[in-house]
């Protein structure tokens, strides 16, 4: 597509949504999540004044159906399994990241797992030699703000809903 594309138009061109989605993942894995919004530019200024990023250039839809803290769970576990282990922040960042956040998909949280999400993203950030573990960060940081719904659930519990929904989402 065109960069400055619209979010509506891309979708619709891919065949528009099977189901109302709930959140859009733009950028990639190591991207954001954002609302949905049929308006956002799918441009570096545009997504970045959104609070997203362009990235790798991947967008996302996240199903209504589907469970947004499971599918960020296995991505960021996925992620966490990508760096080099040669930096601090890929060694014992973001491997922490992947349980503590797979904790809370799993709706079985201990107490202080978003005290310590937040703390562990502020601790790899721009600390590896590389982004990659920021884009991680963003990515989980992202998600308790876009599904802050689903996080105040799974506090408590799982949602029930499938975060296998989404094809192409590594297991
Ligand atoms: S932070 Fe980047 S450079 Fe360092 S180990 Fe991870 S992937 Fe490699």
């Amino acid at each position: 597509m065109p960069v400055g594309t619209r979010l509506g138009a891309a979708v619709d061109d891919a065949g528009g949504p099977v189901e109302p989605p709930q959140a859009v993942l733009v950028g990639g894995y190591a991207g954001r999540w954002l609302p949905p919004s049929p308006d956002l530019p799918l441009s570096h200024a545009g997504l970045r004044s959104a609070a997203g990023t362009l990235g790798a250039g991947l967008v996302l839809l996240l199903p209504t159906a589907a469970c947004g803290l499971e599918v960020t769970a296995r991505v960021v576990r996925h992620l966490a399994g990508q760096g080099a282990r040669q930096c601090g922040p890929c060694l014992n960042g973001l491997p922490a990241l992947a349980d503590a956040f797979g904790d809370l998909a799993a709706g079985r949280p201990p107490a202080g797992t978003l005290d310590r999400l937040e703390r562990w993203c502020g601790l790899v950030d721009g600390r590896g030699a590389c982004a990659h573990p920021d884009g991680v960060a963003g990515l989980v940081r992202s998600a308790l703000v876009v599904l802050a719904d689903d996080v105040r659930t799974h506090l408590g519990g799982p949602c029930g809903r499938d975060g296998r929904l989404l094809d192409g989402v590594p297991a």
